[in-house]
């Protein structure tokens, strides 16, 4: 298999009628959505040059997806816009494609005329209608001559992540690494045609690769969840249930607001039977009691970035954990290497010792579209290796293997401080804070400004107390200086816990603070 319309193609050829995508006003089947994508496909081999980027201006819907697929027969990589971004930003993505074509299914909308106003004197700059698109016969003849002249190793989607120096970074991702991350995923945790998978991740961020494409793989349902309804737990419960969902792939953020707002207690969606997550570290409060509701699934802690395509490792949970306890992150998936680097680049394989997690295999992406030096920075030649060509990955994230030799996350490489002359990371402190019964779930920052370790929470608690209770489990000088009392930790809009909007909300506190005081 070199190309993923294969997997379209397959589904359409063995389910014709069942229902592929949903949204919550429209879906399509198998067969629809393969003929749809034929006729996007079809028009744009007259618009735009093989081997592109293609932007898509739309909400999550099964629009985009027919539009991703149609991108795809037309021998181009799609680019999921985000449109709530600030333009500004959506500018530097723009440019960093060097004005791809973009294409819109709400061409009249306020939305669509502020973009097009903020880009209309750029050279070269075009919209495209997808209902116009869709109105061209398909032609077959055209869209073979480009399939032939496809290759594996040929981009499939670019996905925008955020960049220290300030401008998004677009990993770009091969048909090669998805076909072959996809087999092992939906094999390992027996994805079937008879799943509902329940998308909650937005179409630029790459959690929502795994819906989709274990949904084309299997010819299983994908049912797109309204965002909205991650506010209102009630409404998100009624909807699993009524859409019988049976898979849930789903950042850490969004399987703790069920848990978090007392879901369970209203409905529990019994036919949910596979939870898989992955972005950031599962509280263990949280996983208990999604396991208390729902003893019989299946639960998998997934781990990887964008860069390496989805995720590297997984580990299926087997047994139980206390809070405070890090629940592992496990074994590479086949074909893909995970090691640790020390900081000579020395191979880290004693019990304990940490080291930065290293990939190697078919599953890395392309770099960074039109980024020479940043994907230098990240993808290098294996160091243990001075035989042959090896690209390896550098996450930027620390590692260690537990008693069982299975591999825990630690912390991000840059979560790393230096207080007072003490090297602390900062996931170690949100770990003992964990361990709190009243915290429900933390997060600490370190102000370069004020030099202070601050920690956010949730949750009915004193700091008085909490210093108590911390002083049983970690150092002095690891104890937070300042601890910040919220209703809701911010998230960002791929759902993780946003560190930098913490950061300025403590630095303005701080501002108004000395403003009262002066
Ligand atoms: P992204 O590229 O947005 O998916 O972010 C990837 C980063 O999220 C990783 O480099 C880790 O820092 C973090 N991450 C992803 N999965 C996990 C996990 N299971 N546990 C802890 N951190 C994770």
């Amino acid at each position: 298999m070199t190309n993923v319309l294969e997997f379209l193609e397959q589904s359409a050829e063995k389910y014709p009628n069942k229902i592929a995508f949903a949204d919550e006003e429209n879906c399509c089947t198998w067969q629809e959505l393969k003929e749809q994508a034929q006729k996007i496909g079809t028009a744009l081999t007259k618009e735009v040059v093989m081997g592109s980027p293609v932007a898509v201006w739309m909400d999550k819907s099964v629009d985009a997806i027919i539009t991703f697929m149609g991108i795809v027969y037309a021998g181009c990589f799609y680019v999921m816009l985000d449109k709530k971004q600030p333009l500004q930003r959506i500018a530097q993505i723009l440019d960093t494609l060097e004005q791809p074509l973009i294409i819109t299914n709400e061409y009249s909308s306020k939305e669509t005329a502020a973009l097009r106003e903020f880009k209309e004197q750029e050279t070269g700059f075009r919209i495209l209608e997808y209902q116009i698109l869709m109105q061209e016969a398909i032609q077959i003849e055209y869209l073979s001559k480009i399939r032939a002249k496809t290759l594996d190793i040929h981009p499939l989607y670019g996905i925008f992540t955020s960049g220290s120096t300030g401008v998004p970074k677009g990993v770009v991702v091969s048909h090669r690494s998805v076909i072959d991350f996809m087999n092992y995923f939906t094999d390992n945790f027996q994805i079937t045609e008879k799943d509902i998978i329940g998308n909650q991740a937005p179409f630029d961020f790459d959690v929502s690769v795994k819906d989709i494409y274990s949904a084309l793989k299997t010819g299983a349902t994908m049912q797109m969840i309204p965002k909205r309804m991650f506010s209102f737990p009630t409404q998100l419960l009624d909807f699993l249930c009524e859409k019988k969902i049976t898979t849930l792939i789903w950042a850490v953020s969004a399987l703790c607001i069920v848990s978090e707002l007392h879901g369970f207690s209203y409905r529990v969606p019994e036919k949910v039977n596979k939870v898989l997550f992955s972005g950031e570290v599962m509280p263990v409060r949280h996983l208990n009691i999604w396991r208390e509701f729902l003893p019989n699934a299946m639960y998998v802690n997934l781990y990887g970035p964008t860069e390496i395509t989805c995720n590297c490792t997984y580990y299926i949970v087997d047994r139980d954990f206390i809070p405070g306890e890090t629940i592992p992150i496990g074994q590479s998936f086949q074909n893909e290497k995970v090691f640790l680097l020390d900081e000579e680049d020395k191979l880290v394989d004693k019990i304990g010792q940490r080291g930065e997690i290293c990939v190697s295999g078919t599953a890395l992406s392309l770099g960074y579209y039109n980024n020479k030096e940043q994907t230098q920075k990240s993808f290098v030649q294996n160091p243990l290796n001075h035989q042959y060509l090896e690209t390896i990955y550098r996450t930027g994230d620390l590692g260690y293997y537990n008693e069982k030799k299975e591999l825990c996350y630690a912390t991000r490489k840059d979560f790393q401080i230096k207080h007072m002359g003490h090297r602390i990371e900062l996931g170690e402190i949100e770990k003992a804070m964990e361990k709190v019964e009243a915290i429900h779930r933390v997060c600490c920052i370190f102000d370069d400004v004020s030099l202070k370790i601050v920690a956010f929470y949730e949750g009915p608690i004193e700091k008085r107390e909490i210093v108590k209770e911390l002083r049983k489990s970690i150092p002095a000088f690891m104890i937070p200086n300042v601890f910040c009392q919220r209703d809701r930790l911010p998230l960002t809009k791929n759902g993780k816990i946003d560190r930098a909007a913490l950061k300025t909300s403590y630095q303005k506190e701080i501002e108004t603070d000395k403003g009262e005081r002066k």
